[in-house]
């Protein structure tokens, strides 16, 4: 039985402004029309369920480019993720999977796995086992030995954040490895990081073995992620062919000028900062804090700068890192307006946007043909864009189903 949304503002995905008096049909998993209020396309389903949704906005479900499903947003999240056992790290990421979709995330790309969960959770939610977001995943980034994702000694038995490859040939057969798993995606981690020990903006992974990862990635069409702080190794992400430049905090003029010759996206995840306001009495140590202090000034400077310039920005969160749980990752939209973004050009880097950077054509914008993810937002995100943090006043509707919370 289809379902009728009538008289709501409709924010497509794509339009510059909402369309008032809007009428939404879905069916099914599919949108069967979006767009002005015409009775003659109502009439078409007889039996409809139709809800008039006066004084509300429908609109795409969000995307989340950089999420962490193994890591659960505590403060203590990057050290738990080091000891938690296999299988209480999957039904962690089983929970922050579900809370992502409440809030009305409905796709996400996960971008750090351990134990194999972020792969056991996609085919758990595709086999419709568990309620969670359409996911893409990563599998463990890839690291130098002493890189971003290796800071456990050597003499110490657990597991590490990432996998650790040195030259070409293991990052060759990495990325192999990940495709064997059907990955969705490669993260390559480009230089080191806040919640790691050692210089943050050191360059890690050398341009080659970044490209022969590119190169692997796109045999299968599969997209690839540096995560990158320094100025360098945003460059030699760049000039490798990696797609999404997470963070991208130290990027220069010349980075944005490259970044505009090619088909990337940044990835500003502002979410992450919020170590800075609550970490002091968080437990935080020392060094994170003295470094992702040190990242936030020219991380805002380079953004505004490469929003200026039209570098192509997506929404991604980091969620999972400290003090950035699931479920509150729409703030990240609301930080985009503080560097300049309008409302409307905040949303589209979590719809529109977000979805052609991640080659997801069937969501990220509401028109016909379309998957129903979308959300029903009580108030209008365009006057007010915090009203999306409000879980109380948005319902979720993931492949023509409503979420039904817990
Ligand atoms: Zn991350």
């Amino acid at each position: 039985m289809a379902t009728i949304l009538q008289h709501g503002n409709l924010i497509d995905g794509l339009a510059a402004e909402p369309l008032a008096d809007s009428l939404v049909i879905y069916e099914g998993e599919k949108v069967l029309y979006a767009g002005p209020w015409r009775p003659e396309e109502a009439a078409k389903y007889p039996g409809a369920e139709v809800r008039d949704v006066t004084g509300k906005t429908v609109m795409p479900g969000l995307i989340d480019v950089h999420v962490h499903l193994t890591l659960y947003g505590k403060p203590s999240s990057v050290m738990d993720f080091l000891v938690d056992s296999a299988t209480y790290t999957a039904l962690k990421a089983a929970d922050c999977a579900r809370k992502l979709l409440e809030a009305g995330f409905t796709t996400v790309r996960a971008m750090g796995d351990k134990a194999s969960a972020d792969f056991a959770v996609k085919r758990a939610i595709n086999e419709g086992m568990i309620l969670g977001p359409r996911l893409l995943t990563s599998g463990k980034g890839i690291s130098i030995t002493g890189g971003h994702g290796d800071f456990v000694p050597g003499d110490v038995e657990l597991d590490t954040i990432g996998e650790t490859c040195d030259g070409v040939d293991q990052v060759r057969r990495a990325v192999r490895d990940r495709l064997k798993n059907n990955a969705d995606n490669i993260k390559l981690m480009a230089t080191g990081g806040g919640n790691s020990p050692g210089p943050g903006t050191v360059s890690q992974l050398s341009e080659e073995e970044m490209r022969v990862a590119v190169e692997e990635a796109a045999n299968r069409g599969v997209l690839t992620a540096a995560h990158c702080i320094g100025t360098d190794g945003i460059k030699r992400a760049i000039r490798a062919g990696v797609r999404t430049i997470e963070h991208g905090s130290f990027i220069d003029d010349e980075g944005i000028e490259m970044m505009l010759r090619g088909e990337h996206y940044l990835v500003p995840t502002l979410c992450a900062f919020r170590t800075i306001k609550h970490g002091p009495e968080g437990g935080v140590p020392d060094y994170v804090l003295e470094k992702i202090q040190y990242f936030a000034t020219a991380h805002y400077t380079g953004l505004e700068k490469a929003y200026r310039a039209g570098v192509r920005i997506v929404c991604g969160t980091d969620t999972g890192t400290p003090f950035n749980y699931h479920g509150e990752g729409a703030e990240e939209l609301e930080l985009y307006t503080k560097v300049g973004m309008s409302p409307m050009e905040a949303i589209k880097t979590a719809t529109s946007m977000a979805a052609e950077c991640l080659r997801q054509g069937d969501v990220g914008v509401l028109a016909e043909g379309k998957t129903a993810d979308l959300l029903i937002v009580d108030g209008d995100p365009v006057a007010d864009i915090a009203v999306l943090q409000d879980k109380g006043k948005i319902e979720v509707i993931h492949n023509g189903k409503k979420v039904e919370r817990r």
